[in-house]
């Protein structure tokens, strides 16, 4: 049996964690009342490997290799469970169970948090639960700081629908009002992400960035 340790360095995933469920405060979860799994396996990508991965012929390329990958690694560390995640009733805040783990930090004007590391190129792309106990175990590269403290914002400058800002945070209303329009600047990439410096050497490829942009129309349902 694999240690997780090794499951990581043979996945395509760039942080994994072990934790009891019960360790993840209320925040993490959508509804604190519900079951929970007795443990979960959590699993995040980071920079641009991850989608040279995957088989752009199928129709969801990300969530396919994710959860075949996920999968993988739960059997190669003998782990029972279910997934939970990708799925579109994940139980789980996504975003508040990376913040707790340590992997991304503060709360950028862009609305997410990022990774000093790598910026907004990283993503939770899994989530096994495991019905049997664990011992927490946290791998893969911490965010050591809050990088929007010491940054001009040039994602504020960047966008035009003024969406994001350092006072307010972002204003999603006003993104989908643009992004609504005929012929908008934003209809292949956010251009505040893009001006964003940090994690840029970890930048996705064009295709991925078109991809997660371009995968919903959201903004319709606002
Ligand atoms: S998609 Fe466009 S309108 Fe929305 S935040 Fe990004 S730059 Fe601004
Ligand atoms: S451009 Fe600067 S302030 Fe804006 S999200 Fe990136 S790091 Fe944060």
């Amino acid at each position: 049996m694999s240690t997780l340790r090794q499951a990581l360095a043979q996945s395509v995933f760039s942080h994994a964690a072990l934790v009891p469920s019960n360790d993840l405060p209320d925040i993490c979860w959508l509804d604190p009342a519900a079951a929970r799994p007795r443990s979960l396996l959590i699993l995040a990508a980071a920079g641009p490997e991850f989608w040279r991965h995957c088989s752009t012929a199928q129709s969801d390329p990300v969530d396919q290799l994710a959860t075949n990958a996920a999968l993988a690694m739960a059997e190669s560390l003998s782990l029972c469970g279910f997934l939970l995640y990708p799925a579109a009733d994940a139980p789980l805040d996504l975003v508040a169970v990376m913040r707790h783990l340590g992997w991304v930090s503060g709360r950028s004007p862009l609305g997410m948090a990022l990774s000093s590391e790598y910026g907004s190129y990283i993503a939770m792309r899994a989530v096994f639960g495991v019905v049997e106990a664990v011992e927490l175990q946290v791998h893969g590269v911490a965010s050591s700081k809050d990088t929007c403290i010491d940054c001009a914002a040039p994602c504020v400058d960047a966008c035009p629908a003024g969406a994001p800002s350092i006072e307010r945070g972002f204003d999603i209303g006003a993104c989908a009002s643009v992004r609504r329009q005929t012929n908008n600047p934003c209809q292949q990439a956010c251009l505040a992400r893009l001006a964003c410096p940090a994690g840029a050497p970890y930048r996705y490829d064009d295709a991925q960035i078109v991809h997660h942009h371009t995968a919903s129309r959201w903004f319709d349902a606002l």
